[in-house]
């Protein structure tokens, strides 16, 4: 059985896997190495520097390529070092349209960096295809998508976005970091790149950063290949081994964080001091029907805001969590509170913020995997 065929669970654990040719090892060794010994200049087993490719890395990257329904995997030293590949495609006077409602950190080198080099971003709400048709010229060379939205939840037909960028010839990159693969696969709704975040959801357990990006098309993999060579901004093997233990479990791990936080959704939705649950779950959310044609199940992100909406309120409630711990990121087995607008999205200025809804009130939960009832019971004694 050839292992493109194996189903997405198999797909995250053999995936562009096979044991290692020196000793069998199951796991493949972390090389940790710079350099490889030639035979004669040019003679080497596939590998020169490890900025250009290393074994484990590769490994890595297999397993990306795999689990996205991809053909190409890259593997960077973070998310933002990923984005960064994927905006040097373009040049000066190209023109990118993104959501409004975006990770900060990828505003941020949007904003501070990339338009000092001539790079025109729109900023969009994507719910509606109108609008970004609205934007589009032949100046427009990218689409970015986020989706489901952080840290509003918001939730983007990538399909119908695909098919807008197909007519205009505009490549489509979808930030997967908060669904995962197992959630929702980009490419088969016709995305060209699927970008991650590894640090959260497909690392796992809060103790690596590195970045993903997957491609189908050759010529596109060559591109970023050749940025990824070229800018050097890898990740080391340590790093990729470590991401790779995680992609093995992340159907359990995905499956849990669905089960608790529809549980915690349901909880706070029913509490009477919380004014407002984002979660793309529920039947009333706006995108309730997108999201359940284009994702599998939920997930454990969920935004709310206290009754009244004050900030002093959900300062006091982050402070008063136990089991939730106040951090940035998400998407490790352990429950962790944010208040976005002081932490991951205060690099966003405040009107910009809250125009999509990112209020100062606003709390941010990444649900782990530990029993919800334990959740439940920490979310109660602090908003109490
Ligand atoms: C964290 C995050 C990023 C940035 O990734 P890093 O690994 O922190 O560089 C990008 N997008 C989303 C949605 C994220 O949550």
């Amino acid at each position: 059985m050839g292992k493109k065929q194996l189903k997405f669970n198999s797909r995250t654990i053999h995936g562009g896997q096979s044991p290692d040719e020196a000793y069998g090892a199951v796991m493949p060794p972390i090389y940790q190495t710079s350099t490889y010994a030639q035979s004669t200049p040019g003679g080497h087993k596939g590998y020169e520097y490890s900025r250009s490719a290393n074994p484990t890395r590769t490994a890595l990257e297999n397993s990306l390529a795999s689990i996205e329904n991809g053909n190409y995997g890259l593997a960077f030293g973070s998310g933002l070092a990923a984005i960064d590949a994927v905006i040097k495609l373009l040049g000066p006077g190209d023109e990118v349209i993104s959501t409004s409602d975006l990770y900060g950190g990828s505003y941020r080198i949007f904003k501070s960096i990339f338009e000092k080099y001539g790079i025109v971003f729109h900023f969009v709400g994507m719910q509606d295809i109108e609008e970004i048709a609205q934007h589009i010229s032949p100046k427009t060379k990218l689409i970015w998508v986020e989706t489901p939205t952080n840290p509003m939840m918001n939730i983007i037909d990538i399909k119908s976005v695909s098919q807008l960028a197909r007519k205009y010839n505009v490549l489509l990159a979808v930030d997967n970091t908060f669904a995962t693969p197992y959630l929702q696969l980009p490419l088969d709704l016709g995305a060209d790149i699927v970008m991650h975040s590894a640090t959260k959801y497909l690392g796992g357990h809060s103790d690596v950063v590195l970045g993903a990006l997957v491609v189908r098309d050759k010529e596109l993999a060559d591109q970023l290949y050749f940025i990824q060579n070229a800018s050097g901004a890898v990740c080391g093997p340590m790093d990729s081994f470590l991401v790779l233990r995680g992609i093995k479990t992340l159907h359990v791990r995905m499956q849990r964080h669905c089960e608790n936080g529809r549980a915690v959704a349901e909880y706070l939705a029913n509490h009477p001091k919380i004014e407002k649950v984002f979660w793309p779950g529920f039947s009333d959310h706006p995108n309730h029907e997108v999201a359940k044609s284009q994702m599998k199940d939920f997930g454990g992100m969920i935004s709310f805001v206290p009754k009244g909406g004050k900030y002093q309120d959900a300062i006091k409630i982050v402070e008063k969590l136990q089991l939730f711990t106040l951090a940035e990121s998400l998407g490790g087995v352990e429950s962790l509170a944010g208040h976005p607008a002081s932490m991951t999205h205060a690099s966003i200025p405040k009107e910009e913020r809250e125009k999509s809804g990112v209020v100062d009130a606003l709390i941010r939960l990444s649900v782990g995997i530990e029993d919800k009832e334990d959740l439940m019971e920490d979310l109660r004694q602090a908003i109490e």
